[in-house]
């Protein structure tokens, strides 16, 4: 089982290998793995994370073949547009062909996709990201798995459960648990990406995170992406160093006095700068915010979507503020599900083809249906928690997380199962 298909490497120049999918060619960079043409790969994200022999990729490969071309037609089918995709409202009609056709929307026509209320409009918005989605992305879904190694924080985000100075029993995984943990994701499990999450101020310092890093790079073909929070500068220089190439940082809200209500003692600014940085050293970028924030708009989730954009998001992370009983937030209703995939969809719709966009483990855990109705509303990127049961339980940012209990076989068994039902392929066939 693996969460990308064999590509056979047709041509390496200047650190790029044009790989090919059944003959569909992408690149990916090359830097970690010494390849030559006729070689046999594992790519995401766009590096190339493993060779392996062509009696493995061969073998994978006719597993795959017929599956491919099925899930994908059945996709397609699914998201083509029909008569009734099309709607009385003129004004409604004219902005979503604006839409289909990958024409710029003006910030009044985004705030009115955003605000429409009638269910029938939410679902042409929906079956418009929807139609985007296929058409430029085809049927991939990525699937990173997230590793959570420790629930210290030293921050005291006003909506988060973990933060200081109360919370949870604390834990840090020891190097070994981890070093572990990310062996299984990666040998047993098939993952080719890994998030590694915690509180910000963890319990490790930076150097012993790069350290981290570096171990599992050592051992296991895959890519990582860091989730430290706020590292500092050179510390992003240090953990791309030890062969880090992604982070996950939110922004969490696009509006800089809502973002100091909430973070005392931090601004946005500074989130800011950390995700400039890291995109000028090579990381790719996952950030986003989130929905339903108490004393947040609609102007500013249409904010958060363009401002992620400008951050060069590879992936969108956006998901539903979710109140948990011990923080000053606690008394604020979480959003609809409607709000939540108004957001998603109109993220698609803005950004058709470059961004992956996720569907939040916080967002299943406002809805049973989350998978099902964000992948069909412009979402095409799920996470699967690897984090050791006796631990999982303790990372509580919000409460009754998904998948909470569930062991990491189940949760595969189960995204695998639902994936194909939807013609959706666990592929991530990178940009
Ligand atoms: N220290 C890391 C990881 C933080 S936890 C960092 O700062 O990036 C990961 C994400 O969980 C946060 O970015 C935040 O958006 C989300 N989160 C925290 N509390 C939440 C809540 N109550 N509801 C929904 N999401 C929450």
């Amino acid at each position: 089982m693996c969460y990308t298909i064999p590509a056979l490497v047709e041509e390496v120049r200047k650190g790029v290998a044009t790989i090919s999918y059944f003959g569909e060619r992408k690149q990916a960079y090359c830097e970690f793995v010494k390849l030559s043409p006729g070689d046999y790969i594992y790519a995401q994200g766009g590096y190339v994370v493993e060779k392996i022999s062509p009696a493995q990729a061969q073998k994978t490969l006719k597993a795959w073949k017929d599956v491919f071309f099925q899930l994908r037609k059945l996709d397609a089918e699914s998201a083509a547009l029909k008569a009734n995709d099309n709607s009385s409202d003129l004004k409604l009609q004219r902005i979503l062909e604006k839409a289909r056709n990958s024409g710029k929307l003006s910030k009044a026509e985004a705030l009115f996709l955003l605000r429409l209320k009638d269910p029938q409009a939410q679902f042409l918005l929906r079956r418009t990201a929807n139609y985007l989605r296929q058409k430029f992305h085809n049927n991939s879904c990525c699937v990173h798995g997230i590793l959570e190694i420790s629930n210290i924080c030293v921050r005291q985000c006003a909506y988060c459960g973990i933060s200081a100075p109360s919370g949870p029993v604390r834990y840090r995984m020891s190097v070994g648990e981890i070093i572990a943990a990310a062996g299984e994701a990666v040998n047993k499990f098939g993952f080719k990406s890994l998030v590694l999450q915690s509180g910000e101020g963890c319990g490790y310092t930076v150097e012993e995170l790069a350290e981290i890093v570096k171990k599992i790079r050592q051992r296991f073909p895959v890519l990582i992406f860091i989730s430290f929070g706020e590292v500092g500068i050179p510390g992003l220089r240090k953990l791309y160093a030890a062969g880090a190439r992604g982070l996950l940082l939110r922004f969490e809200t696009s509006n800089p006095a809502l973002y100091k209500k909430i973070h005392p003692g931090d601004t946005l600014d500074s989130r800011i700068k950390h995700l400039q940085a890291a995109y000028r050293m090579g990381y790719l970028i996952i950030t986003g915010g989130l929905i339903g924030l108490p004393g947040s708009t609609e102007a500013d989730s249409v904010n958060d979507i363009n401002l992620a954009a400008s951050l060069h998001a590879e992936m969108l992370s956006f998901g539903p503020f979710l109140p948990h009983p011990f923080t000053p937030l606690a008394k604020h209703p979480a959003p609809s599900e409607e709000a939540v995939l108004g957001v998603l969809a109109l993220a698609r719709i803005i950004f058709p083809a470059k961004t992956k966009i996720l569907i939040t483990t916080a967002y299943e855990t406002l809805s049973p249906q989350a998978r099902q109705n964000g992948l069909i509303s412009g979402g095409n990127s799920i996470m699967i928690n690897v984090t050791p049961l006796k631990y999982r339980s303790l990372y509580t940012i919000y409460p009754h997380r998904a998948h909470a209990d569930q062991t990491v076989a189940q949760q595969v068994r189960e995204a695998l199962a639902m994936l194909k039902s939807f013609g959706r392929g666990p592929t991530d066939l990178g940009n």
